[in-house]
């Protein structure tokens, strides 16, 4: 009987995508599960397989050709074999078990698991993704993703209030919180949806449950709808990490809140106290500025930001207080008392003295938790490290257990998404006996305050600790003709370079861009060009990375418009 051939989807939110190859031609016999062509866009390629096993009797696309959601692109005489879904049973019948092997199994489908996941699966592996929750893991559900939907909604409404300074005048406006979650809810579902098909188009089996260690060979997931049992010849563990909190009086208040609550927030509060002046906590912090709360960051440390130089905190402590957030330094949070009108009071002590802070919302941002027990490490032989706060691995990625590897949060080493990510390269790629090896002297960040930060390797303060014999070279954004344009003057890229290695062995920009701009300066330290090879590149005008070429200029005395 004939059948058409229906595109039932398409890449994310896709509207249409465009034809890449075509596989198969009328008259051709296809079996189901074969790719009869593939669709391209610009979030990436999707193969189209076909539903059916049978002889083709038309199609109607060809390379190039445009298609969208619903259109019919065949006809085919076969039999459909693709497993259609069980009704509900209301639990009468248990789920088929079912039985299979993965050459490359993975637990957690976070930015580490699902890299490693895509990467084992180019390198021709079988491979097997068990994740519990959603695909994207806490970066792109709960993260990196949601914070900075948020954190650009925010920066939008800064420009609308400064816009006398643009020479316009905003005469009203409103905050529709509702609607800039809804934004930020279909950001991050666009970019789930896109790594849900970059499974599917790459062959990876996704399984969603809890994983189980049964034994050192076999995991399972056991739920309403699986009863699976897995056996391998590599595992990846990628489970990540869960908010930490200090275990004061008051913390399990519910008032009391982590990022993950405050990021589906449906109101703003009037007033915050943020415990813990870290990136998340000063991420937010300037969020919840921008909304209208008032803010206090309650920071242990002498410094917020404690891991930056610290000309380059000034610069974000002189903003966040010109904005109103009021920053508590060397201030240790010691109990959270509710109150009878709905506020409660964070207390906190600096030196011998004691502060409280009434506000409606206390936020614990004090960081994050390996999940060393979402999984039976033990039964695995898989060992933590000296501190018991990390799974132990080595520079491959390699556990205690010689077919065991982890990467991600959950190894307690870098707690970031592209750290993640890149150890779930370096884990597939060891798998598949290739080796390339982790450095993490050269990994950047991206902070996200505002203005933000990027960074990369050895900071100012780590080359005097190390006593490595450098010079700094400092370029301020206030002498960049684009930034003076853009209204974005704050902030200064710096340079470190080593006098005896003569490279550049770190960097730091702090002001507007300088999360995208510090990918210039990690090539530069990653590659360890010499300072006449990186500032003999010309630089276009007007752009705000000029003040890059300004600072490698300033490390031979030369910069041209230095102030
Ligand atoms: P995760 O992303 O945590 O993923 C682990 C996955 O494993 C989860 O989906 C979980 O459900 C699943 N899992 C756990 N146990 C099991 C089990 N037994 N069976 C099946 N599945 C399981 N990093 C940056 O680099 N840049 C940023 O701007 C940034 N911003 C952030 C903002 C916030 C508010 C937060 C909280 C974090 C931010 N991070 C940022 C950190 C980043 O999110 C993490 O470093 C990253 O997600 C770690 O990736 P992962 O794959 O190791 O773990």
């Amino acid at each position: 009987m004939s059948e058409k051939l229906i595109i039932s989807k398409l890449n994310g939110h896709d509207k249409e995508g465009k034809v890449g190859k075509v596989y198969f031609k009328a008259g051709d016999h296809v079996s189901a599960g074969e790719i009869l062509f593939t669709i391209e866009s610009g979030k990436g390629s999707l193969k189209y397989k076909s539903e059916y096993t049978g002889t083709i009797e038309a199609l109607t696309v060809e390379a190039g050709s445009i298609v969208t959601k619903g259109q019919e692109v065949g006809l085919i005489d076969g039999k459909r074999e693709v497993k259609q879904a069980k009704a509900y049973s209301f639990g009468l019948s248990k789920p088929a078990k079912k039985d299979i092997h993965a050459e490359v199994l993975i637990i957690g489908g976070g930015p580490g698991g699902y890299v490693a996941a895509l990467r084992s699966a180019q390198l021709g592996k079988k491979v097997v993704l068990i994740e519990e929750d959603k695909l994207g893991g806490t970066c792109l559900n709960y993260g990196c993703i949601p914070t900075k939907a948020l954190s650009h909604s925010t920066k939008v409404l800064n420009h609308i209030r400064q816009g006398h300074e643009y020479g316009f005048t905003v005469h009203d406006f409103d905050v529709n919180i509702k609607k800039m979650m809804e934004r930020k809810d279909q950001v991050v579902e666009t970019l789930v949806s896109g790594v849900d098909h970059l499974m599917a188009s790459n062959d990876i089996e996704v399984y969603t449950g809890r994983g189980q260690v049964v034994s050192k060979d076999l995991i399972a997931v056991k739920n309403k709808s699986l009863d699976l049992s897995v056996t391998f010849d590599h595992l990846i563990i990628a489970v990540g990490s869960e908010p930490g909190y200090i275990p004061i009086e008051g913390h399990d208040l519910k008032s009391v809140m982590t990022s993950r609550h405050a990021l589906a927030m449906e109101d703003v509060p009037d007033s915050m106290v943020i415990i813990g002046g870290g990136v998340i906590g000063m991420e937010f912090a300037f969020i919840f500025n921008a909304l209208g709360t008032e803010v206090h960051v309650v920071e242990y440390m002498p410094e917020i930001l404690g891991l930056l130089d610290q000309d380059v905190v000034d610069v974000i402590r002189e903003s966040a207080e010109d904005k109103g957030i009021k920053i508590h330094r060397g201030a240790r949070a010691s109990r959270i008392i509710e109150t009878l009108n709905k506020k409660v009071i964070t207390e906190f002590e600096i030196g011998d003295q004691t502060y409280r802070v009434a506000s409606e919302r206390v936020m614990m941002a004090v960081g994050r938790k390996p999940r060393l027990d979402s999984l039976d490490l033990q039964k695995l032989g898989v060992d933590l490290n000296d501190n018991n706060n990390g799974i132990l691995v080595d520079d491959f990625m390699k556990t205690t257990n010689d077919k065991v590897y982890a990467i991600g949060d959950v190894t307690n080493i870098m707690q970031l998404a592209h750290v993640a990510s890149h150890q779930g390269m370096v884990a597939a790629e060891h798998i598949s006996g290739l080796s390339h090896k982790m450095d993490y002297e050269k990994v950047p960040s991206a902070i996200f305050t505002q203005p933000e930060v990027g960074h990369v390797g050895i900071t100012e303060k780590i080359a005097l600790e190390r006593g490595i014999n450098y010079k700094a070279s400092k370029f301020y954004f206030a002498a960049n003709g684009k930034s003076v344009a853009m209204n974005e003057t704050e902030g200064f890229v710096k340079l470190i370079y080593d006098l005896d290695r003569q490279v550049l062995i770190g960097g730091v920009i702090v002001g507007g861009h300088g999360t995208d701009m510090i990918a210039t300066v990690t090539n530069m330290v990653d590659q360890g060009v010499s300072l006449q090879e990186a500032a003999s590149v010309i630089y276009a005008h007007p752009t705000s990375a000029e003040a890059i070429h300004e600072a490698l200029l300033g490390l031979e005395d030369r910069s041209l418009h230095g102030l």
